[in-house]
């Protein structure tokens, strides 16, 4: 079933994903109104991006036109161009791994630390996007192209004229009532037009993964690696700044990140795993259970954007539908898995990247449309997978370092499957989800870790690492779950 030419559209939220394909679709000549519920700028939480998050937005920049958006793709030329919106520099992934009343410490044979590269130089480096700054750039970005914004505006009530094909909305913030071809919603966690649709948004799904954050901008966090160097530790051999990365603190069942902006303030969140052996999860137990972390934290304070910490309850989500008659959700309001592995944004835009690719052609086509959600939620039970892993082995470095190899395996084929198709070749599922070997492989890694982890039997990494080594191997292009790396990995970069 095909539908009206060049619609009128209705973006629900001024996300960056919102945002974005509201100003592609307008670059195309649609009408387009994005509404949000709340007024720029915002704190948003989200903000550690990914080679794989560039890599897609670099290719809409090519193919949509969008210029301006281009000092978004790369540390260096951001903060050449674009210096009034907040950023920090990525070179890639660190992980600490701490037991209770460990000082900062690191061992020759690097038995609690792991780096990753994903980038060969500051210039070329990934970022961590301030996301009230980034949200706003793009938003004025999208109404310098004649989007019609409305901010602190919500949908009282829409209905669907399946013979007319159209929605008649009204506003909170609007007299009359508009009309609108299709919606798409991009409200994140408001997952408004499942909402609309009645849908049980309570319900929750079988998602493996099963954690909750507390999580606030701070100020005055110490550099962990000058920490390291003040405990007399040797970091020569670090392939880059820890600290200028995802940093993440591995304890048993929970993890702190630490994301760094180059304006003073730190993003720190710590997520704990409900399924694990988690007493409390709030932040002063860690703080004097982790040393190291308290030192890190000396003499911070709380930014103004959080004045107090934000707690969630179970981060896992999926809506019950992603589509219908005229409406589709970006995979950020479809569903949400955990911050680990830094997947939202590159799935937000891989989602952007798809619906502009329907609402671009001469008619939308609703099968198309069923097609995309269907391929994201099958991107989400991968995801579900490749992080549901992790949690089960954070008892132990070495089997939750072989298993991260699985994400780095499926992103780094999902870069250069990317980078090596033609023009007019279809685009593969985030992480190769619609690769069978991939999924298999993934598959089967996840059933490893899960039956080390309920059987309790920590005894042989170097089997687990095998194993792993096994699974990747034809994927492997660059050398990952090596011994010989010593859990120090320079090159993983495709650009
Ligand atoms: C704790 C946590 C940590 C995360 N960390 C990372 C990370 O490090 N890296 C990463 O890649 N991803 C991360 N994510 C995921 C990331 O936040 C999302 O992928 C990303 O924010 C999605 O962007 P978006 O534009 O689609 O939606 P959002 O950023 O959620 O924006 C939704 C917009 O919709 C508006 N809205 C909501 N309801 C309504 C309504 N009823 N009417 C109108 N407007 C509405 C909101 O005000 C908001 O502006 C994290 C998520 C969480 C929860």
């Amino acid at each position: 079933m095909c539908v009206v030419n060049r619609p009128r559209i209705l973006v629900i939220g001024s996300g960056f994903s919102g945002s974005i394909v509201a100003a592609i679709l307008r670059k195309h000549g649609h009408h387009i109104t994005l509404i949000d519920k709340a007024s720029h700028p915002r704190f948003a939480i989200g903000e550690s991006s990914t080679p794989t998050a560039s890599l897609i937005l670099q290719t809409l920049i090519k193919q949509y036109g969008l210029q301006e958006l281009r000092p978004l793709t790369r540390y260096g030329l951001w903060c050449e161009k674009l210096p009034e919106v907040g950023v920090g520099a990525k070179r890639g992934f660190s992980y600490f791994f701490h037991a209770p009343g460990d000082r900062p410490k690191t061992t020759v044979g690097h038995q609690g630390e792991l780096l990753v590269a994903a980038s060969h130089s500051q210039a070329m480096a990934d970022t961590h996007w301030y996301r009230q700054d980034v949200d706003r750039f793009l938003l004025e970005y999208a109404v310098s192209l004649g989007v019609t914004s409305i901010s602190n505006c919500e949908i009282e009530c829409a209905s669907y004229d399946e013979l007319e094909r159209t929605w008649q909305v009204k506003f909170n913030m609007v007299e009359r009532d508009e009309i609108f071809d299709w919606i798409i919603d991009a409200s994140g966690a408001g997952e408004v037009m499942c909402r609309l649709s009645n849908e049980d948004i309570v319900s929750r799904p079988d998602l493996l993964t099963n954690t909750s954050a507390v999580y606030g901008h701070f100020r005055n966090i110490q550099d962990y690696d000058n920490l390291l160097i003040d405990a007399g530790m040797d970091i020569s051999d670090f392939p880059f700044s820890s600290d200028v990365a995802a940093q993440h603190h591995v304890f048993t069942s929970q993890w702190l990140w630490s994301l760094r902006f180059d304006n003073g303030v730190t993003s720190l969140g710590l997520v704990s795993d409900l399924n694990g052996d988690v007493d409390q999860v709030d932040w002063s137990t860690m703080l004097t259970t982790y040393p190291a972390i308290q030192a890190m934290l000396t003499e911070s304070e709380l930014d103004s954007a959080t004045p107090s910490l934000c707690s969630s309850d179970r981060l896992q989500r999926l809506s019950s539908r992603g589509c219908g008659p005229g409406w589709v959700a970006l995979p950020g309001t479809i569903g949400f898995i955990d911050p680990l592995h830094s997947t939202g944004i590159a799935h937000a835009l891989s989602g952007v990247e798809r619906l502009a690719e329907i609402f671009t052609q001469d008619e939308v086509c609703q099968l198309a449309v069923n097609q995309y959600t269907e391929a994201v939620y099958r991107e989400f039970r991968l995801i579900d997978q490749l992080i549901a892993g992790c949690y089960h082995l954070m008892p132990s470095k070495r089997h939750f370092e072989a298993y991260c190899m699985l994400y780095f395996t499926a992103a780094h084929n999902y870069e250069t499957c990317r980078m090596e198709i033609s023009a007019n070749a279809g685009l593969p599922g985030i992480f190769l989800s619609d690769d069978f070997q991939m999924v298999e492989l993934i598959e089967e890694g996840y059933h490893l870790a899960r039956e080390i982890s309920q059987s309790d039997r920590w005894e042989a990494p170097e089997l687990f690492e095998q194993q792993i080594r096994e699974l990747i191997g034809s994927f492997d292009q660059i050398g990952l779950c090596n011994p010989n790396a010593r859990s120090m990995y320079r090159y993983t970069a495709i650009l």
